[in-house]
């Protein structure tokens, strides 16, 4: 499986970290060893500032490539909440020099999941919140999209066929900031807790 990523997908996010709004999705992958389902995240030594960025998360069900926006919502079945965590100190070094990310955004561990829900058993607009050490950090609702669900879907798979399993990270609304050893981030989707990590 593989995980894609929508960077810029909440313009108040956009905002907070000086990037232009895009006009069309931009996206990124992380490899299968960056997912994380166990409850505790080991702070790597290659950053100092590691950011929590809380995103839905989309399950894809079936497989497809050049997926119409119209037929898109056929291709997944479950949203759940996951963390794109991002080495910033690193990113920043390789926006500025115009490299990739993998180095700030594609290490072990850097996409912890949770639970997920049956699409059909949630609200149209779906609303979710990171809270650490009991405290709400970000608080986002899929209303506030730049590009929906569909459309995502629909631009990534021109590119790269979907898969059954696969994940897709929706990008993050604004509030990120820096995760410390001894916090603990729960994540929250429509009320219910479905995501829980101690950070060691
Ligand atoms: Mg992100």
């Amino acid at each position: 499986m593989k995980i894609i990523c929508i960077g810029r997908n909440y313009a108040e996010h956009a905002k907070e970290l000086k990037n232009e709004l895009p006009t069309e999705p931009v996206f990124f992958m992380k490899p299968d060893t960056a997912l994380l389902k166990e409850g505790v995240f080991y702070l790597p030594d290659f950053t100092t500032n590691l950011h929590h960025e809380i995103e839905l998360v989309l399950k894809i069900s079936k497989a497809g490539k050049y997926i119409e926006e119209q037929f898109a919502h056929k291709y997944f079945d479950e949203i759940g909440l996951g963390i794109d965590f991002t080495a910033r100190d690193l990113q920043d070094i390789c926006k500025a020099k115009g490299l990739p990310w993998e180095k700030a955004k594609a290490f072990d561990g850097s996409a912890p999941i949770g639970g997920f829900f049956k699409k059909e058993d949630l609200q149209k607009e779906i609303a979710f919140e990171l809270k650490i050490n009991g405290i709400t950090k970000q608080v986002g609702n899929s209303k506030d999209l730049i590009f929906s669900f569909d459309k995502i879907i629909a631009y990534v798979s021109k590119f790269v066929s979907l898969k059954v399993g696969d994940l897709i990270f929706t990008g993050t609304p604004e509030g990120v900031g820096q995760v410390k050893i001894g916090d603990k981030l729960e994540g929250y989707l429509e009320g219910n807790k479905c995501l829980a990590l101690d950070i060691k």
